[in-house]
């Protein structure tokens, strides 16, 4: 049987909670019409409630899956996520060097949504050098963002200006900052910042707890998107979309006792 699906892999860490993480990217990236295939960094062990284990998969492991997927699976688009440290962004690096995807997102995922550390605070520096040149288009929230920049975290709409111009200064081709930690905001704003050019994508905010695994869900949507041949602009407009009706739909569900998932 002949499959025009576009593929779409995942490299990022396992969620044993099935909310964030590789399980949040396969469910985006199939709900969104791609096929799934996944490199998996660093297995977590982790609910709703917290991450208690994380276990970083061992670097031949880590080459071993990147050489059997490029070999054999023709990846339109790549989405990034947990890297966990130095040694695996510059694996990844190499891979993504050797084989030039030709879409790739880069979510550069440093934080839990209930504050557990996924990144090395010395490997920042590795992200920066390695992976933000690679990508067409990276996916921080705000304390990311202000991470990779040196600048303070916003906290209000009128204090963004600063953080958006060292972003543009950043050395990569587009940034899809995300607003969602403005919580006094009664709209949820997510910047495409595209060169100089700055374009605002807002949409009502969902009132829930349920948010885990939202940055995820986005940028597997977005790479989704990509691969199947949108350009950036209406990708995003499409993944912000995706990701809008997987939370109001995750509003509803209950699983696990903390911040659940949103739904696919
Ligand atoms: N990747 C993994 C493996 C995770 O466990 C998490 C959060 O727990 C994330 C990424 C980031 O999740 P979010 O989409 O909530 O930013």
């Amino acid at each position: 049987m002949h499959s025009s699906k576009a593929i779409i892999l995942s490299i990022a860490g396992s969620d044993s909670g099935g909310g964030a993480g590789v399980q949040a990217d396969i469910k985006a990236i199939s709900a969104t019409g791609g096929y799934a295939c996944s490199v998996i960094t660093a297995i977590t062990a982790q609910n709703t409630q917290k991450v208690s284990a994380v276990h970083p998969v061992p670097q031949d492991m880590i080459r071993a899956q990147l050489e059997a997927v490029f070999s054999d699976l023709p990846v339109a688009a790549v989405k990034v996520g947990m890297l966990g440290d130095a040694d695996t962004i510059n694996t990844v690096a190499d891979a993504l060097e050797a084989y030039r995807p030709q879409h790739l997102v880069v979510d550069p995922v440093m934080v839990s949504a209930n504050g557990d550390m996924l990144l090395a605070p010395d490997a920042v520096n590795s992200l920066k050098q390695r992976l933000l040149p690679l990508a067409d288009v990276i996916t921080p929230n705000l304390p990311e963002a202000a991470c990779l920049t040196g600048r303070d975290i916003p906290a209000s709409l009128r204090e963004m200006e600063p953080l958006i111009a060292a972003l543009i200064e950043l050395e990569c081709r587009a940034v899809l900052l995300k607003g969602g930690f403005l919580q006094q905001e009664p709209r949820s704003p997510d910047w495409l910042i595209n060169g100089a050019d700055v374009r605002c994508f807002d949409t009502p905010r969902v009132i829930t707890a349920n948010t885990h695994g939202t940055g995820c869900t986005l940028s597997g949507a977005l790479a989704s998107y990509l691969a199947q041949g949108l350009e950036l602009e209406l990708a995003v407009a499409s993944a912000k979309h995706y990701i809008e009706r997987a939370i109001e739909a995750g509003a509803c569900l209950k699983v696990g006792q903390g911040r659940g998932p949103v739904e696919h």
